[in-house]
């Protein structure tokens, strides 16, 4: 049994520890939020609930299918429309099942890796993070966006430069809350031809969700996003509220409105490789930018980085 720290926890990390596990190793998971799924997120305020990242998810390859059926079988996913599937109650329902084998250590924003003699020891701003076991590791798998991974790779010395190759676009997310007969737009999700919005999605039509309200979660187009990054996101968000009025014909001022800036949000050029992995270090990362702008892509990732590392530690000698 080898030790294992991942930092992040979301689709890549999880599906990663979970080869990890199977093959009876111990994994630690560093997460910078209080909660898994990183951008299969739910956010919940009051009675309000919204999926702002990941909208739904398909599954095409054999392994992501079967994770799929299984979920399915104990009630965490649900279909929304054909061959179109959403966590249940929210996207984030499958990262906390996939979580709960593991040790996470939520709140912990790793800036640093220190080698030792004995292994990697995980640091943050203000030191070692504090984490059961003898607090140093075997290998480090970085699952967060290749930028943010970039600095924290180099800084540990490890070689893997095809990182830099790996481009996202950002997305401003505006999440609105009516009373349940507000006057709508019959559809529950659109793409419209819109110079701001790219998706519209009534969130309340997901099955599971909270029924006393509708819920609506609006998605910037990634130019229009990129321009507005750096500014206020609820002066972005007002903007985007005059465009979804115009565009589903609510007049209502929202119960409830939000606005989040995903700065990595959609994979605009992926690696085209499966994981990273340089074994001088025993340093790996995975994440969506491998394969492409999908939670499949990103669950595909993080299962090639733990089969990878788990042959990589089995030819270390005891
Ligand atoms: C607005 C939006 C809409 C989308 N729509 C869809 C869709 O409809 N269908 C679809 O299939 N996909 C969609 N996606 C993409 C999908 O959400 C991602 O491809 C997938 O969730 C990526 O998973 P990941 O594990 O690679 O990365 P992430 O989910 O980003 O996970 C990385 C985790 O690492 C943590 N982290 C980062 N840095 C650190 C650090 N230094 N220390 C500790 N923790 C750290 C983060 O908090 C996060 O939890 C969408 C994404 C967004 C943002």
């Amino acid at each position: 049994m080898r030790e294992v720290a991942i930092i992040g926890a979301g689709m890549a990390g999880l599906s990663a520890a979970e080869q990890l596990r199977k093959a009876g190793h111990r994994v630690v998971i560093f997460e910078k939020s209080r909660g898994f799924g990183g951008r299969m997120a739910t956010r919940r305020t009051g009675d309000f609930q919204f999926d702002h990242g990941a909208q739904y998810f398909t599954a095409r390859g054999n392994a992501f299918v079967d994770q799929v059926a299984a979920w399915q079988e104990k009630g965490l996913v649900v279909d929304w429309g054909p061959g179109s599937y959403v966590g249940q109650p929210g996207m984030t329902a499958l990262a906390r099942e996939m979580a709960k084998n593991h040790t996470c250590i939520t709140q912990a924003q790793v800036s640093r890796l220190e080698r030792t003699p004995r292994g990697w020891r995980i640091l943050d701003a203000q030191g070692e993070i504090a984490a059961p076991g003898n607090g140093t590791y075997h290998a480090v798998i970085f699952a967060i966006p290749a930028p943010q991974a970039e600095a924290l790779v180099q800084s540990a010395g490890a070689h893997l430069p095809q990182l830099a190759s790996a481009h996202y676009a950002p997305c401003i997310a505006l999440m609105l809350a009516f009373e349940p007969e507000t006057r709508a737009i019959t559809d529950d999700w659109m793409r419209p031809d819109d110079s701001v919005i790219g998706w519209i999605a009534r969130n309340s039509s997901k099955p599971g969700r909270p029924a006393d309200h509708q819920s609506w979660v609006v998605h910037a187009r990634a130019e229009w996003s990129r321009a507005q990054i750096d500014k206020d996101p609820n002066g972005s968000g007002e903007i985007m509220l005059a465009h979804f009025k115009a565009l589903t014909g609510i007049c209502a001022e929202p119960l409830h409105f939000a606005a989040h800036r995903w700065r990595y949000a959609l994979v605009a050029k992926e690696l085209g490789l499966p994981c990273l992995f340089d074994p001088s270090t025993m340093i790996g990362a995975c994440g969506d930018w491998c394969l492409g702008a999908r939670v499949e892509a990103a669950y595909d990732s993080g299962r090639a980085m733990g089969e990878t590392l788990v042959e990589a530690l089995a030819a270390i000698p005891a």
